[in-house]
């Protein structure tokens, strides 16, 4: 799809030219026309007019040495230079002519009205209606803003061959499903028109940043073949209240020209935040919404414009633009599941040149919760390290290390750990990837690595999942919060003492054994009561506190109970198999890499 967009000049550009008119109008043309209204004669014909009495006014100019006359009617004003001529003035008075008191004007009266005073109005004027008509065009109407502030500055996207379509966006069926029945609509309203159906107008596309949505949207307009306007919703909140206001106006009024059409707003919920009517409000942001709210309601449902509308705090949308006849439909754009995420590395994949024996399924199980975005990413960052390594073909090695790259950052070449920091972080990992091995409801490892990272990682056990869960039981979370604590529980195994390297677990453990007592309902003395609420499920899940100071202490008492109670699991596995532990710990340190399958071999032997 390429973009279209109008060329604009800025409007110092016009006033600079309209001075510069001026400018060469005063100080060429004024004088050269003033000066073609003289003729000049010479004293022989000045003394003839006078004998033939065809003088009028008569001026003598005695510092430039010339006399000024006109003729009889003062249509025609003529020059000529002084002689000694001592009886001049009582020929000049026998001729009728009269002495001028003051200067003689030597352009007519109306011609110099018109030089002086109409043309530099005509110009003016010139030059506002073409600012003004530059003006409407890029706005799109006579009642626009000034200086282009009221303008929606959308940007369209025209259908063009390489447009994307839906093929282009992997996984995601169910969004592309319920997307598609839309697309049928812009095809051909009339069979929906005919039956008296009508299309929603607005569709909400819900979900984590980086799953496709914007590029959802845009597959739509391809596959249906409309022009396609996006804008985002920070676009339309201005500083002076009721530009926003304007900017949807202009928004929806060149939609309606280009009906059928899509409109696509990024990040609705900057506009869109539930009006909470406190003093001191946003005014510009609600007086943007309300006009969205209105300019909905006031097109037909069969005008052919459909809004699609992305964000990913649909919580906090505004129960008004949510409702039946506006944003009523909601398609979640999830994050990928695992063949969501193999399908998306091959649709990337496609763009560069991989080696034949690629194994997408385990690189899709390596990148477990990676969003499309991420995985767009992880592939491009192999392709750059095969380039970098001089290789004419991106290999699995190359997509696995992307993977950690894209987790971890890069690997710090240059860190040096001491020797008792590479064995505290090498007991860590195997710490881990112990404590989740000998627990049964723990995913196996895949890999483990003491290679510090730029992310400020010393070292990290991958564990991969198996298959979808959209489920975890209560042991499994138990499960999970023992894995976390086993890093930490293998350092005291086998130093007897504790390190910083455990700041990132405990935080992750804390959380869950939190949720499994606020929101999961899985503590008997709280039993399924709401504690807390989710604020941002797809921004990383903030929640807030919905009970008693009291309660909360007690809750706080709990989650230690319940992390302790994990530690104590992890300690027990990691002293019942110190041998393992200080075997693998060694194996590690020396290979400073490690698979799934080596641990798994050592660990069984
Ligand atoms: P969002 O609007 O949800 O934040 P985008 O649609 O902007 O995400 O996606 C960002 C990039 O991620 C896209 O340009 C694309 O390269 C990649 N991407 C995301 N989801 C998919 C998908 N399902 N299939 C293919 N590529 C995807």
């Amino acid at each position: 799809m390429h973009e279209v967009k109008t060329p604009k000049k800025p409007l110092i550009f016009y006033y600079c030219v309209a001075l510069l008119l001026l400018a060469l109008f005063n100080f060429l043309a004024m004088p050269w026309l003033a000066q073609r209204q003289i003729r000049e004669v010479d004293y022989g014909t000045f003394m003839s007019m006078t004998e033939n009495k065809e003088i009028g006014l008569v001026e003598v100019q005695e510092q430039s040495n010339q006399i000024i006359f006109t003729d009889k009617d003062g249509a025609t004003v003529y020059k000529t230079g002084m002689m000694p001529d001592p009886d001049l003035t009582e020929r000049l008075h026998a001729s009728g002519a009269k002495f001028s008191g003051e200067t003689i004007e030597q352009t007519s009266p109306l011609l110099s009205a018109l030089l002086s005073w109409v043309l530099p109005i005509a110009i003016f004027i010139g030059i506002g209606q073409l600012i003004s008509r530059q003006m409407t065009k890029n706005m799109g109407g006579p009642n626009a803003m000034m200086f282009g502030m009221g303008k929606s500055n959308a940007k369209v996207y025209v259908q063009s061959s390489d447009g994307i379509k839906f093929s282009d966006v992997a996984g995601e069926d169910e969004a592309k499903e319920n997307l598609t029945e839309i697309v049928t609509y812009l095809h051909d309203p009339s069979k929906y028109r005919e039956i008296g159906a009508s299309m929603p107008k607005g569709v909400l596309l819900v979900g984590p940043p980086g799953t496709g949505k914007t590029m959802l949207a845009k597959a739509v307009a391809g596959e249906a073949g409309v022009p396609f306007f996006s804008m985002s919703g920070s676009e339309f909140v201005e500083m002076f209240v009721g530009m926003g206001a304007s900017k949807v106006r202009d928004l929806f009024k060149q939609a309606k020209e280009k009906a059928p059409c899509i409109v696509f707003i990024d990040e609705i919920d900057a506009i869109g935040k539930k009006r909470d009517g406190q003093v001191g409000g946003n005014d510009e942001r609600e007086q943007t919404l309300n006009q969205l709210l209105t300019e909905m309601d006031g097109f037909e449902g069969n005008t052919g414009v459909i809004i699609l509308a992305a964000t990913n705090r649909p919580e906090s949308l505004d129960p008004a633009l949510t409702r039946p006849g506006r944003f009523d439909r909601r398609v979640p754009v999830e994050l990928p599941d695992l063949k969501g995420r193999e399908a998306i590395l091959k649709v990337h994949a496609r763009k560069i040149k991989v080696a034949e024996d690629v194994d997408y399924t385990q690189i899709a199980r390596m990148a477990s919760g990676a969003s499309g975005a991420e995985l767009a990413n992880i592939v491009n960052e192999a392709a750059l390290r095969a380039v970098r390594d001089g290789r004419k073909l991106v290999t699995q090695g190359d997509l696995e290390e992307s993977i950690e790259v894209v987790i971890a950052g890069y690997q710090k070449k240059n860190a040096i750990l001491t020797d008792q920091e590479k064995w505290t972080v090498a007991y860590h990992e195997i710490g881990h990837a112990l404590v989740a091995a000998r627990q049964t409801h723990s995913a196996p490892v895949q890999k483990i690595t003491i290679i510090p990272r730029t992310s400020g990682a010393l070292g990290y056990t991958m564990q991969v999942d198996t298959g979808n869960h959209y489920l975890m039981t209560k042991e499994e979370i138990e499960a999970k919060i023992a894995t976390l604590t086993g890093g930490r529980a293998a350092e005291e195994v086998r130093f007897g003492t504790i390190s910083t390297g455990a700041s990132n677990d405990i935080e992750q453990a804390t959380k869950l054994a939190r949720a499994m007592i606020t929101r999961y309902g899985m503590s008997e003395d709280f039993d399924m009561v709401a504690l807390e609420t989710v604020n941002n499920q797809y921004l990383g899940g903030d929640a807030s506190m919905a009970c008693s100071a009291e309660t909360q202490a007690e809750i706080d008492r709990k989650v230690v109970e319940l992390v302790k109670a994990s530690h104590r699991k992890a300690l027990d596995i990691l002293e019942k198999d110190r041998a393992k532990l200080d075997e693998l710990a060694k194996y590690l340190y020396g290979k400073e890499t490690i698979t799934g399958e080596e641990f798994m071999d050592i660990l069984d032997a």
